[in-house]
This record gives structure tokens, sequence and C-alpha cells, in this order.
């Protein structure tokens, strides 16, 4: 088997993204040897009695920014994968193709900022890069690499049971993933659309096609701009599509 992919994560709350890692799909993913968390204490590496990990600004202002020496120890007596990123609001934002790009490396690591952040030399000469969950702002980075975690810990080869569940969801190819119904066929008088019932897999394959394209155009027209708009066949099926839905209501 392929080695697992290794993410390490510095942090002053490791119970907090340890909790969250042994759960469900991540937990499976480790106790399959698919996936290596390793969480790193910050405060392991203090050298004070009281464990003191932050300090005030120079410059003044509000708050607390995190010390470098702590985190360049703790990161230095591990040496961990990398790239190191650190996570904040100024980095590069996380998105599909990152968290695939992410997953299909051997691994990475996450350094998680607390206070109004970071003494800047941590940023420019020991992490690798800054990441992003958003533009907005967190009390802490420990909930933005759960979410790196859990984006890209589901994308790593053997991890989701059926590999091909990953191929066809949201922003895969840049599109929304098409409306899911289970049963029952009939919920408070709601139906599902007749096409998912028909048994007939081209049908079926065509209609989601459509409705993906349908569901984008509709909330996320700027991918569908990034994509250089509709082909013409794209907008031949759409046009199939808005009379399937008329003859067989379901919510697109
Ligand atoms: N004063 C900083 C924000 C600090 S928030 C500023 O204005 O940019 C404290 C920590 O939370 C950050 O160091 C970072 O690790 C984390 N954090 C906050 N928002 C984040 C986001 N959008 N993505 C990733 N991490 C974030």
């Amino acid at each position: 088997m392929a080695d697992a992919c290794r993410v390490d994560v510095f942090t002053i709350f490791p119970e907090m993204v340890e909790a969250f890692a042994a759960e469900s799909l991540l937990g499976r993913a480790r106790a399959r040897g698919l996936l290596d968390v390793r969480t790193h204490d910050l405060r392991e590496h203090t050298t004070d009695v009281h464990r003191t990990v932050d300090d005030t600004p120079f410059g003044g202002g509000a708050g607390m920014v995190l010390r470098p020496e702590p985190i360049f120890a703790s990161v230095e007596a591990v040496d961990p994968p990398r790239p190191l990123f650190l996570l904040g609001p100024g980095g590069r934002r996380l998105d599909q193709p990152l968290a695939a790009e992410l997953a299909a490396s051997g691994g990475f690591s996450l350094l998680c900022g607390r206070y109004e952040g970071v003494d800047d030399r941590v940023r420019t000469h020991l992490c690798d890069g800054e990441l992003s969950i958003g533009d907005y702002v967190l009390g802490g980075g420990e909930v933005a690499a759960m979410v790196v975690l859990e984006a890209v810990g589901r994308l790593v080869p053997g991890v989701m049971g059926n590999a091909a569940s990953g191929g066809d969801e949201s922003f895969s190819d840049g599109l929304l993933e098409y409306p899911q119904f289970t049963k029952p066929a009939v919920f408070r008088d709601l139906g599902v659309p007749a096409v998912l019932r028909s048994g007939d897999h081209a049908r079926v394959a065509r209609w989601r096609r459509a409705a993906s394209l349908a569901r984008t155009l509709e909330h996320r027209p700027d991918l569908i701009a990034a994509r250089g708009g509709l082909t013409d066949d794209e907008a031949a099926l759409l046009e199939w599509f808005r009379h399937e839905s008329e003859a067989s209501p379901g919510e697109p």
C-alpha cells in the first residue's frame, strides 16, 4: 500500500484537532493507515513556568501575538512534511482543485495562529506559504485546519468508499452537483423527477449533467463564466432539461 498522506498540525489546542480527526471519515482513514494526522502542542516548546506562547505587539495596539520561539522550536523538533502552511485570512484561498492537489501530495503541515495572529517572522522564515479557508476572520486556525483536513482527507486515494464519488461532485469539473434524491419516491406530496426512476442510465446521466448546469447557472453564474460560458451542446442540453422539468416537475 502507498504511504499514508501525512498532515502535521501545530496548535496551542491539539485536543480540538485530535478529537475532530478521530471521528467519522478521518478517523476511519487514520485507522486504515491512509491518513497520518499528527498534532503538536506549541506550548511544549515554551521555556517559562507559565508556558507563555504570546506577547504584546511591537508598535502597540490591541491583543496579543504568538511569539516566534515556541513555534520555531516546535517545528524544528519535528521536521514536519513540507510545505508548511500558516493558516490565515491573507493566504491562498482553499478550493477543490487545491484540496485535490494536497490530497495527491505525500503530505504537508499546518500552523494554527491565535489571538491577533503570529509574529510575521514565522510566515517569512519558517512557513512555505499561507492558506485561508475564506474571506472572514476566525478566532484561531484550528477550525481552518479541520476544514483543510476534511476537504483534503476525503480525497486521499482509498478514503472514500466509492472512488467515483469524488468525480462528479460539486466543483470537480467547475460545476455544482446535480440534486440528489432518495426514498420515499413521494414525500408529503413531493415527488422526484421521473427520469431518475426510469432505469434508463443514459437519460439519467443526461438529466444529471443538465441539472448540474442549470443549478450552477442559477446559483453560481461566476463558475459558468470562469469556464468561458456555455457551449452550444450545453445550451441545447439546458433547453431539453427545461422541457423535461415542465413535463415532470421536480425541484432542480
Ligand atoms: N489579525 C489577523 C487575524 C487573526 S485571527 C488579521 O486581521 O488578519 C487569529 C488566527 O486565526 C490567525 O492567525 C489564523 O491562524 C486563524 N484564521 C483566522 N481567519 C482565518 C481564515 N480565514 N483562514 C485560515 N485561518 C484563519
